[in-house]
């Protein structure tokens, strides 16, 4: 499963020959652990005029323990600022670059990203992060407005592609009613931005999170456990995926229900094991399948907060060849199951208000592959499940959102095909795959209870893949 050429790249020898070639140049990841500050250096802030947000933006930073550096657009960088990574004396290069460009509400207005941006381009550090806060162009008041707003994509898109060495770059479109409403109703705002700054979203770039308002008592006692008290159910937390995301939402202090089928039992009893958490083994598939972990669930607990549809499967074959079972199989395990489960939760009423549905798409789903329509057909579905069920459900402060991975390191992915493989890990803002862990962060950002607000998001988990972008 191991990335030899990135392990390569990186060695002494290594990194000459690749920089002389000019070949695909993996660079390290910053990945959080425990203890870690958001990011590792100071963060510019600015803003373009009109905007309501970079006040806002700035006490929740500095509350969240970073230095940040003010700048409004068009103002020449203070003497403090780095102008670039080398060579820029004492200071240390900036880590993160925030823009509100809510303010900007016509195309003449886009000229303050470059105000902006220009003269600190190439002052960002490795890993670096970039965020620009936006009015979702739905939401504007005029066409113009809306215009200007979606032109904001383009730019963080590019950003991502051209900053390179590890950095990211998203776009964060806050609802209107948020902005007015300032703090708390901007606590998913808070919880989104401690992800996106952090070492937690290392493999997420080039993506538009919308944030709505959120309730007043959303934010956590304990950023580092926003789960304390949560019951969370993962499905297919046997291995790969699944295993990750069952450990770090144990980490950031769920209760976990790991679930597998039978025949993987012996492995999801060592993951249940290891974070103290419980297994079931059950074949969602089966007739009665969601009914009998409706009963585990309110027998054991009485209810269930967050619910992680990870399990899933391919049975790869051009249309031609595929017979019924594999579409049937695929279809049935990775979409019409979660659809089963939902609807006998909400039936049983065991997802509390404030609950938290996060279902696991595929880029597959976004850009489509050959010999994977079945698998497609499926992961397709599942955003559209989030998108469709999040308004339904918006009304009770039940979150409903989809993580679409693209290449990441598990036995999944180790049984493609070498070219295809190499291919995968490779056409993307990272040159590498990345870890199931980095698909298990993003989960946890939109199960934790700080992100109220956050809900119908598509986030892919691709390192900005050219796959379906
Ligand atoms: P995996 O095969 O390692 O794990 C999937 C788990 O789901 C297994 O433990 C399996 O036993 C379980 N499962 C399958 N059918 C089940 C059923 N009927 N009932 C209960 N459990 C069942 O796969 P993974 O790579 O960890 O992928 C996890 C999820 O991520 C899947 O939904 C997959 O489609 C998606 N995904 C993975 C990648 C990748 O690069 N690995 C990319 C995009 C999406």
């Amino acid at each position: 499963m191991g990335d030899r050429y990135a392990s390569f790249a990186n060695s002494g020898p290594g990194r000459t020959l690749v920089r002389r070639l000019g070949l695909p140049d993996p660079p390290p990841l910053r990945r959080y652990a425990p203890g870690d500050p958001l990011v590792s250096g100071p963060v510019l802030l600015g803003a373009a005029p009109g905007g309501q947000l970079a006040g806002p933006t700035r006490h929740l930073l500095v509350d969240a323990g970073v230095e940040v550096l003010d700048r409004p657009a068009g103002q020449e960088p203070a003497a403090q600022e780095p102008a670039a990574e080398k060579g820029s004396g004492s200071s240390p290069p900036l880590a993160g670059l925030v823009f509100d460009a809510t303010g900007i509400g016509d195309t003449t207005g886009l000229r303050a990203l470059y105000d902006f941006f220009h003269p600190v381009a190439r002052g960002l550090a490795r890993c670096g992060r970039v965020v620009v806060l936006g009015t979702a162009p739905e939401a504007c008041p005029s066409p113009r407005a809306a215009t200007a707003q979606r032109a904001l994509e383009g730019f963080t898109r590019s950003v991502g592609k051209e900053f390179g060495r590890g950095s990211t770059a998203q776009l964060v479109y806050v609802d209107p009613a948020a902005q007015a409403a300032g703090p708390p109703a901007l606590t998913g705002l808070e919880s989104t931005l401690r992800f996106l700054l952090s070492g937690r979203s290392a493999y997420v770039s080039g993506q538009v999170v919308r944030v709505g308002p959120a309730p007043a008592d959303a934010r956590p006692a304990d950023w580092d456990r926003p789960l304390d008290g949560r019951i969370a159910l993962v499905t297919g937390a046997a291995q790969g995926i699944g295993a990750a995301i069952a450990r770090v939402l144990a980490r950031d202090g769920a209760r976990v229900v790991a679930l597998d089928v039978p025949a993987a039992g012996a492995a999801l009893a060592g993951v249940a094991n290891e974070i103290g958490g419980t297994a079931v083994q059950l074949d969602l598939t089966a007739p009665d399948a969601a009914n009998r972990l409706a009963d585990h669930l309110a027998g054991r607990h009485g209810r269930v907060d967050v619910v992680v549809h990870n399990a899933g499967i391919t049975r790869d074959k051009t249309l031609g060849r595929m017979d019924p079972g594999r579409w049937d199989s695929v279809l049935d395990v990775n979409l019409s199951s979660q659809e089963r489960i939902n609807d006998v939760l909400l039936d049983r009423d065991l997802l509390p208000d404030g609950g938290r549905l996060i279902a696991v798409a595929s880029i597959a789903g976004i850009g489509g592959n050959r010999g994977q329509t079945n698998y497609a057909t499926s992961k397709a579905g599942v955003i559209g499940l989030a998108q469709s069920l999040a308004p339904v459900l918006a009304g009770r402060g039940v979150t409903v959102n989809a993580v679409a991975p693209g290449f990441i390191e598990t036995r999944m992915t180790a049984r493609m095909p070498l070219v295809l493989r190499e291919a995968g890990r490779r056409m993307n803002s990272m040159a590498q795959g990345g870890l199931p862990v980095d698909v298990a962060e993003t989960i946890a950002w939109f199960a934790s209870p700080a992100s109220a607000g956050v809900t119908g998001n598509v986030v892919r988990v691709c390192g900005q893949s050219l796959l379906g972008a």
